[in-house]
């Protein structure tokens, strides 16, 4: 990894105080999954590794469980009660900084979680020219001003139009003094025009498409943070032979036969297993447990399904509904079925309701038929865990 140049040394505070209710749901969305972790760790992440210290994040009242729970155990990390809004939010964190007044301060929203280090250099960068700095981005859409009734009163000047992103950047003392000064009722909008009213020049540094602000469900749904639903589908076969126990979805079933296989060989299981390390795409039973390795010998299959079952949670995922069929002659599988759904639940931690076993009959034909093996095959369906 190529050695990047150090930062001027720089405090940073994480606005997290907001509802997030646009994206729907019941957890504001600074502390729902985006990439496989809260939204607010990866801000905090991004702004760690650039030398942000001390770090503040600031909560809505009562949210500090969550917020430590989604930072996880981060040295230097400091959670202090926001306001009743977005300003009075950052004027809180400023406070809390002014014990130690560092020299620079970066403000940033929890909802904009891809903070590119390039942009952190830009906005410091500025800070020995103008007390203020924001990364900002051309309009590329043509731009109208809106009039009454839904028509268009004029056209707008889109070059000298920018969006605005966060981090904003300030010498901390004067980005103080302008939060202390602020006498308007109303919310200022961001930190730049607070400063602004109280005459400090901001400057303009090149933003980055990928600052974008995670505003409504579908953008914690991108392609990177993986669809909310996966199926997978699996497929065993197991020979029948003397003197082997009949293990099936976790239950020992009394019979003349049993499935010969280097584990219980329970054929249910393997196929419910492979469907959902299929969902996930994570290889197939062998890769897991390969039959060649002896610590499996005679192992019961419940195990395996329960290591797929984790790996499914890591990669984001919760089962959601299994639905398998046992193709055999004989035993009969109808007597037995409620046992099966009541450990393949106990199993995989879902209702019994979302576990459906069927099973049929090949009418004679073909190896099952004849009695010389039991085929199962299974199809799973995934949730993502938002
Ligand atoms: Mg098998």
């Amino acid at each position: 990894m190529a050695v990047e140049p150090p930062l001027p040394p720089f405090s940073a505070i994480v606005v997290a105080a907001g509802k997030g209710l646009r994206v729907g749901g019941v957890l504001p969305k600074q502390y729902r999954t985006w990439r496989g972790r809260p939204l607010l760790s990866h801000s905090v992440e991004k702004l760690r590794e650039a030398g942000a210290s001390p770090l503040i994040v600031v909560i809505a009242q009562g949210a500090e469980d969550h917020a430590r729970e989604a930072v996880g155990d981060v040295a230097d990390v400091r959670f202090v009660t926001g306001g009743a809004n977005r300003q009075d939010s950052v004027a809180a964190g400023l406070e809390a900084l002014a014990g130690d007044a560092p020299a620079r301060v970066l403000v940033h929203d929890a909802a904009r979680p891809d903070l590119p280090r390039g942009v952190i250099e830009r906005l410091l960068d500025a800070l020995s020219q103008h007390p203020g700095a924001i990364p900002v981005l051309p309009v590329v859409d043509s731009v109208v001003v809106a009039g009454p009734r839904a028509t268009m009163a004029d056209k707008a000047e889109r070059e000298s139009l920018r969006r605005v992103q966060t981090p904003q950047a300030f010498r901390y003392d004067a980005i103080l003094a302008a939060h202390r000064a602020w006498v308007g009722d109303t919310d200022a909008g961001d930190d730049a025009q607070v400063l602004a009213a109280h005459g400090g020049e901001i400057a303009l540094v090149r933003g980055d498409e990928r600052l974008k602000k995670i505003t409504f469900a579908e953008d914690l749904m991108d392609s990177a943070n993986g669809p909310a639903f996966r199926i997978g589908q699996g497929f065993d076969v197991h020979r029948l032979v003397q003197g082997e126990e009949l293990w099936l979805c976790g239950v020992r079933i009394e019979h003349e036969k049993g499935l010969a296989g280097h584990s219980d060989a329970d054929v249910a299981l393997h196929a419910i297993t492979d469907a959902v390390l299929g969902a996930v795409a994570q290889g197939d039973i062998g890769t897991h447990f390969p039959p060649s390795d002896p610590q499996w010998a005679g192992a019961r299959s419940g195990r395996f399904l329960e290591h797929a079952v984790s790996l499914a949670r890591d990669a984001g995922y919760a089962l959601s509904n299994i639905d398998l069929t046992i193709i055999c002659e004989a035993p009969r599988i109808g007597p037995h079925r409620p046992t099966m759904r009541a450990e393949v639940a106990r199993l995989t931690g879902i209702a019994e309701s979302a576990i459906s076993i069927k099973a049929t009959t090949t009418e004679r034909l073909g190896f099952t038929g004849r009695g010389e093996g039991i085929a199962a095959q299974a199809i799973v369906g995934l949730a993502a865990i938002r």
